[in-house]
């Protein structure tokens, strides 16, 4: 028995992708598409994106809201588990990476449900709170510039129901939070004080999955 969680070789990784991965291919076809870009490592895992989809089955999601779309896989993961009427609203900046969203979420047949926002997404999330939208939101996803992440966070968090999950991407960032360096950029040092203060966070609860590049669901009470 193991008392810390396996470091995931390449053999293991692809044995539990073997076993473990149920992906459309759609999302298959988008994640190859990506993985050709300069910038490919900003798609969260295909493993990622499967719990991203079971949790908003299991949650029974209506209403989500995306922090970072870049190329759509993570969207695309959480439409194709919603029901008909299901909404996403998707905040990004750049055109060009949303163009292939737009067009791989159409390929899907759930364009429909999202509503793409291309402004930064403060603005967004501040808009749907002067629009009422506190507590409507039954998960967020954050996944974008991780010096904002603290603002996203608690935007995120007045938006989601209690009851509701917001799910962080790239909470170790490769590593570095450890011990963060003067050098290192200044998101690390950000998420490195993000994380601790989450822990000591009383509004929710949280759970803590050394998946992909580590990723914190955040139970809202
Ligand atoms: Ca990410």
């Amino acid at each position: 028995m193991t008392r810390h969680t396996l470091s995931l070789d390449q053999g293991l990784h692809g044995y539990l992708l073997d076993i473990g991965l149920t992906e459309p291919d759609v999302m298959r076809e988008l994640r190859e598409f990506t993985a050709t870009h300069r910038l490919a490592k900003m798609q969260i895992s295909p493993d990622q994106g499967q719990l991203l989809g079971w949790l908003a089955r299991l949650l029974g999601v209506r209403n989500h809201l995306e922090v970072g779309v870049f190329t759509g896989y993570s969207a695309l993961a959480v439409a194709l588990a919603m029901p008909e009427d299901g909404r996403i609203v998707a905040c990004d900046v750049s055109a060009a990476f949303t163009d292939v969203a737009r067009e791989y979420w159409r390929r899907a047949g759930v364009d429909a449900r999202i509503r793409l926002v291309l402004q930064p997404a403060l603005d967004t999330l501040r808009q749907l709170l002067d629009e009422g939208r506190a507590g409507q939101f039954d998960m967020a996803f954050i996944d974008a510039d991780k010096p904002s992440m603290p603002a996203y966070y608690e935007a995120c968090l007045e938006l989601v129901r209690p009851g509701g999950t917001i799910v962080l991407d790239n909470i170790f960032l490769g590593g570095r939070v450890v011990d963060p360096q003067p050098s290192d950029p200044p998101g690390v040092h950000v998420m490195h004080a993000f994380n601790a203060a989450l822990r000591a966070d009383r509004r929710v609860r949280i759970c803590v999955l050394p998946i992909g590049d580590g990723m914190t669901l955040v139970h809202k009470l």
